[in-house]
């Protein structure tokens, strides 16, 4: 069972984005594994320990951007690929798809594709969706359960949480699927694991390395602004009694016509 984790390195979710200069910037943030990521290779790691075979990390990110390549070495992933080229500095979501499917072809054998459902700092969710289509591979979405992955028969059973419900999903294999954070809670990196990762040789891949056509980018966002700031003023509401405070909040809550 090969088996492929995409991962993005994104700001720590505690940093505060800033429009600088029509840019987004995150300053000195700390880069970490896009959180949402961390259960697509806890899932990963799961299904080998049931199947055996390897669990490879691509990513696609600056040169030397690796601090979230060796959190999932720690956690127990077999090898990782870092993609990196300046002609990726402006890739939209259709480019970093394409640079994915070509990586994962350049892997080889691999039967399953998995991916966070979507990265804190971009938010746009499409890039697993993309990257399937790119490939001519079925997409399984939001996954909550994997409920049997068969390398003979190469075919998956899983559920897929969704408002309505749950709802059971088949499909053959290779496949790309995105995960929920229902589906298992990501383990912590070993003592052992983590020292491993840090001597781990992580092979960097350039566009001419992946010997893939891959497009211009279409979209481009010229300008990335602040939201306006909003006026907030506190009132606490005392009384002699738990009665009395109610009546006050609730008599400003209709003044208010907040409802
Ligand atoms: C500062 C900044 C400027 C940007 N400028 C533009 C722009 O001008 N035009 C534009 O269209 N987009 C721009 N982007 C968005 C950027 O191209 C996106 O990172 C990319 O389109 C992927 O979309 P996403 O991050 O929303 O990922 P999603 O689609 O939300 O990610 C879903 C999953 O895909 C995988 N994944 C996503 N990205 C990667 C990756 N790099 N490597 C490996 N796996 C990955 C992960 O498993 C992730 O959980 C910019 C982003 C930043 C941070």
């Amino acid at each position: 069972m090969n088996i492929v984790v995409c991962i993005k390195q994104v700001p720590d979710s505690a940093a505060t984005v800033v429009a600088e200069g029509g840019q987004a910037s995150w300053g000195d943030a700390p880069l970490v594994m896009n959180p949402w990521d961390e259960y697509a290779v806890e899932t990963a790691l799961l299904q080998q320990e049931a199947h055996g075979g390897d669990v490879t990390i691509i990513s696609v990110g600056a040169e030397g951007a690796t601090e979230a390549i060796k959190s999932a070495l720690a956690m127990g992933c077999s090898q990782a690929y870092l993609v990196s080229d300046p002609e990726l500095a402006a890739a939209d979501s259709r480019v970093i798809a394409h640079v994915l499917a070509a990586a994962i072809k350049k892997v080889g054998d691999v039967d399953l594709a998995l991916f966070g459902k979507q990265a804190i700092d971009s938010d746009m969710g499409v890039t697993a969706p993309q990257t399937a289509r790119i490939l001519g591979w079925p997409v399984l979405s939001l996954v909550s359960v994997v409920q049997e992955l068969n390398p003979e028969d190469g075919t998956i059973k899983v559920e897929r949480s969704i408002e309505e419900g749950r709802q059971v999903v088949e499909s053959q294999l290779p496949a790309v699927v995105t995960v929920s954070k229902d589906i298992a809670d990501p383990r912590y990196p070993s003592f052992m694991g983590i020292r491993k990762a840090a001597r781990a040789d992580i092979p960097v891949w350039t566009l001419a390395d992946l010997e893939a056509d891959i497009p211009a980018p279409l979209v481009r966002w010229p300008e990335v602004v602040n939201p306006p700031v909003r006026e907030i003023t506190n009132e606490i509401i005392s009384g002699d009694s738990p009665d009395e405070i109610a009546e006050t909040l609730a008599d400003k809550i209709i003044g208010e016509k907040v409802l």
